[in-house]
């Protein structure tokens, strides 16, 4: 592709993890390097790698000139030429070897040569503190990478979650989906072309750590039901939210009954005809109906039979001959419920203002359009388009009445 940068005006730059010059790592260094700019990231060294940051390459190598220190000081005194000139007589061997960029090592001091032997500008960074930096005032860091977010469905609406949620600096992540990602998911999905024939989870996992190399993310090819309860343990606490985002809605009982075991909040979003409406549901662990009060209630409130959802396993999906929403309309509706996801996860945190949460009821319907040609008779309910409005009040159901908390009943 062309270009207007011209990269014979660029001097080399190699940005790289502060925490180097910290630690006096000697060694291969890994990360991607961009010809156009000149710049090459230093990501990570072998000490620390996780396999899942992909097409990471050895871009270049440290070596340590420490215990020469009469050659030092005279590199130092040199011009950058001279300098550099030195460095290679030095070392003996030409940069190329050590991969594209070589970083010579005096105590905390490295300098960086590019294998063309040009000096680089270097510029330190501090992972996490760089990249969440627009996040404070906000949200805080250190608080959020402590929380952990279970995301039951990994497609349009889940893939979306994990990626806004990675971005509010959540760190830790259970993905659950048994699905592989194929060309017809691209248009919704969050991840693409290279991903397709990878499962949903692994593409998501590797999208996350590209936001945060230092999340935490555990993930399972399967159905929720399956998820073992040892996994359940590991990531379900005080600082959890389940989020049900299943084409499904006995997914959504399922992962609400976890919830409800491990005493976290849990949050579904949903959707009708092509998208023209989406559901947001949530409850939260100190008594509040639940996902099943929910749906006993729902179809007879809403005046119409809920098997007319896509949820692709309710029982007319035959009948139906429709595409279930494009992209745009199920960011929409998610992207409200991810703001309740994040006042969820930040309730009883200090400093934190809550965005949507005391605005939202427990059942909140959001609408793309309200034409009728879209979204069928069911549009008498909306009033305009991208209206947010409440669903229907959720009561308890016969099975979780008798004990007005809707803890599980075994
Ligand atoms: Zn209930």
């Amino acid at each position: 592709m062309n270009s207007f940068l011209n990269n014979r005006q660029r001097t080399p730059k190699v940005l790289f993890p502060k925490s180097l010059e910290e630690d006096i790592y000697c060694g291969k260094l890994l990360g991607y390097s961009h010809p156009q700019t000149s710049i090459y990231n230093v990501v990570c060294t072998d000490e620390f790698l996780s396999p899942s940051i992909k097409n990471l390459i050895v871009i270049g190598q440290i070596i340590n000139i420490d215990e020469d220190e009469k050659y030092f000081s005279y590199f130092i005194n040199l011009d950058d030429n001279a300098r550099t000139k030195q460095i290679i007589n030095f070392v003996n061997k030409p940069v190329t070897e050590f991969g594209q960029i070589l970083g010579v090592r005096k105590g905390n001091e490295i300098i960086y040569y590019t294998s063309e032997e040009l000096m680089c500008e270097s510029e330190p960074y501090e992972l996490i503190n760089d990249v969440f930096s627009r996040n404070t005032g906000i949200l805080e860091t250190s608080s959020m990478l402590n929380k952990t977010a279970i995301i039951s469905g990994c497609g349009s609406v889940g893939s979306l979650v994990a990626l806004e949620l990675a971005r509010t600096g959540v760190g830790n992540f259970l993905l659950i989906d048994n699905d592989v990602l194929s060309y017809h998911n691209i248009c919704r999905h969050q991840c693409g072309v290279s991903d397709v024939g990878k499962t949903k989870v692994d593409a998501i996992e590797e999208r996350i750590l590209q936001i945060n190399p230092t999340a935490r993310v555990r993930k399972s090819a399967t159905l929720i039901e399956e998820v073992s309860k040892e996994i359940f343990d590991e990531f379900l606490n005080k600082n959890s939210i389940i989020i049900g985002c299943a084409d499904n809605r006995e997914g959504d009982v399922y992962a609400n009954k976890m919830s409800k075991l491990w005493k976290t909040p849990f949050l579904s979003i949903g959707f009708w005809e092509r998208a023209f409406v989406g559901e947001i549901f949530y409850t939260l662990p100190n008594g509040m109906p639940c996902y099943q009060c929910f749906y006993d209630e729902i179809g007879i409130v809403l005046e119409r039979p809920v098997n007319t959802k896509f949820y692709t396993n309710e029982k007319n999906l035959e009948k139906l001959n429709f595409e279930p929403g494009i992209s745009v309309d199920i960011n929409y509706v998610t992207t409200i419920a991810i703001k309740l996801a994040i006042d969820i996860l930040n309730i009883g945190s200090e400093n934190y203002i809550p965005k949507v949460i005391d605005h939202l009821d427990q059942f909140t319907l959001v609408c793309n359009t309200n034409d009728e040609r879209i979204g069928g008779e069911q549009t008498k309910h909306f009033s305009y388009p991208l209206q947010i409005r409440k669903g229907v009040d959720v009561s308890y159901c016969n099975k979780c009445a008798d004990i007005k908390s809707c803890v599980l009943l075994t």
